[in-house]
């Protein structure tokens, strides 16, 4: 028995399914998951002691790699000052200050401790400064496990064949009007249906918790003018493409302001950091200057906004964001050519440093029901076949992938030769 096998074993009479989040526990996959003990650079080490090069990043925090000496030095100095405080420090300020001038549509910023937070927090916002109750989302995007975020969402949740989670009151689901992304005339007939009932929409600007769909060029602008029309508010969750995308986010890459922006994930350089911010009238909104409460004892935690600081000055540095898209550019063309050469067909999605695999003989994938189309038990042999071969992709076909600066040209070139090993045995 392996090392993770038996840790698996122990876990799940101790951790519901063994996991502290579901998609980790292979859910989706099938299979005993890897227990990791240590990872730098673009590799990760499970407790057997071998070696991956892995594509998740710890779920999209990883731009830099794993273990980056300048974050590790900076939450190291940090530590050494004390762990929290529960009062302003400088780092908070600074941190406001640099977050602010990164993403010009956030006029100002309050800090949380995960994007499930960022979300629910700007949507009650958005709620107490409209004076509305509705909210509209898209079938397939996944905001966090808020109650009423947790209406046909993604990710695990996808994965899971759990869109409605029990737990969910109808009376709270009710309030959340589910349209379908990439298709802008479902927006306008939830709009006409309730022209003076919705607070806002949510949006992920590139969908990654279906794996990885791009907003058609009219999605978004169509999204702000509808918005703007009906008096509600547009709020861009950039949890996962925030600094990823662009350093500006996807609300830069495709030109779109939103009234708020949804922080997660690299915010944090791995640690538990979420944001939310935007338009000052509607922050200031926030309590203590406005009546919408919202608070938290380790919001702005001293070694997690050290972390998070040191993380967005190294990908401030110029050159960053094309190094990126470029190494993102060249997995995704090498895993179509190999794929090619095979006569397995596939599609690749990808917009800077993320990515998404379909195994599906459509020309384009687009929206939900485009993924929902796919074959999953394709997508099942090859991450378990790229497992054998040292490779680790999201253990879910509705999950995106993502590049890191510590990718080397050699690594992604292993990771194409393995997958065409994998596409040969595939096709027996
Ligand atoms: N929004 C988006 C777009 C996400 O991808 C995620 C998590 N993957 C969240 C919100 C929730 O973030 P967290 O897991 O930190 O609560």
């Amino acid at each position: 028995m392996s090392k993770s096998e038996s840790l698996y074993a122990q876990a799940k009479e101790l951790i519901p399914g063994g996991v502290n989040s579901p998609v980790r526990a292979f859910t989706g996959v099938g299979g005993v998951p890897l227990f990791i003990e240590r990872a730098d650079g673009a590799y990760l080490y499970d407790a057997d002691g071998k070696a991956y090069i892995d594509y998740v990043g710890s779920w999209g925090p990883m731009v830099l790699g794993h273990n980056h000496p300048a974050i590790r030095e900076a939450v190291l100095e940090a530590v050494s000052r004390g762990l929290s405080f529960g009062a302003p420090t400088e780092m908070e300020v600074k941190m406001a200050e640099l977050v602010t001038t990164l993403v010009p549509s956030m006029d100002m910023v309050r800090m949380v401790n995960s994007g499930t937070e960022a979300t629910m927090s700007a949507i009650r916002l958005a709620r107490g400064f409209t004076g509305r109750d509705k909210i509209i989302k898209f079938e397939g995007c996944y905001h966090g496990h808020a109650d009423h975020l947790l209406v046909k969402a993604g990710s695990g949740a996808l994965t899971l064949g759990q869109p409605n989670s029990p737990g969910v009151p109808a009376d709270f689901a009710k309030h959340t009007l589910t349209c379908t992304y990439n298709d802008i005339e479902s927006v306008l007939q939830a709009f006409k249906q309730y022209p003076d009932d919705i607070a806002c929409i949510i949006v992920e600007p590139v969908a990654g918790n279906m794996n990885c769909i791009p907003p058609q060029p009219e999605f978004l602008p169509g999204l702000r003018e509808l918005c703007d029309q009906y008096g509600a508010l547009l709020i861009i969750d950039e949890v996962m493409t925030g600094f990823r995308v662009a350093l500006a986010g996807a609300q830069d890459y495709y030109g779109v302001t939103p009234d708020l922006t949804c922080l997660g994930k690299i915010i944090g350089g791995g640690m538990p950091v979420g944001a939310f911010g935007g338009r000052r009238d509607v922050m200031e909104a926030l309590a203590p200057t406005g009546p919408v409460y919202q608070a938290g004892t380790l919001s702005g935690n001293p070694v997690a906004m050290a972390a998070g600081f040191a993380c967005l000055n190294e990908i401030s540095q110029p050159g960053i964001y094309p190094q990126l898209t470029e190494l993102t550019d060249n997995l995704a063309s090498g895993l179509l050519d190999a794929a090619q050469k095979e006569d397995i067909p596939l599609v690749v999605n990808h917009v800077g440093g993320m990515f998404g695999i379909f195994f599906t003989d459509q020309e384009t994938v687009t929206c939900y029901q485009d993924v929902t189309r796919c074959d999953v038990e394709r997508f099942k042999q090859f991450f378990h076949l790229m497992l054998e071969e040292g490779v680790y992709f999201a253990p879910s076909a509705f999950e995106a992938g993502f590049m890191s600066l510590a990718h080397s040209q050699e690594d992604i070139q292993k990771t194409i030769d393995a997958a065409r090993r994998c596409f040969v045995k595939m096709k027996k």
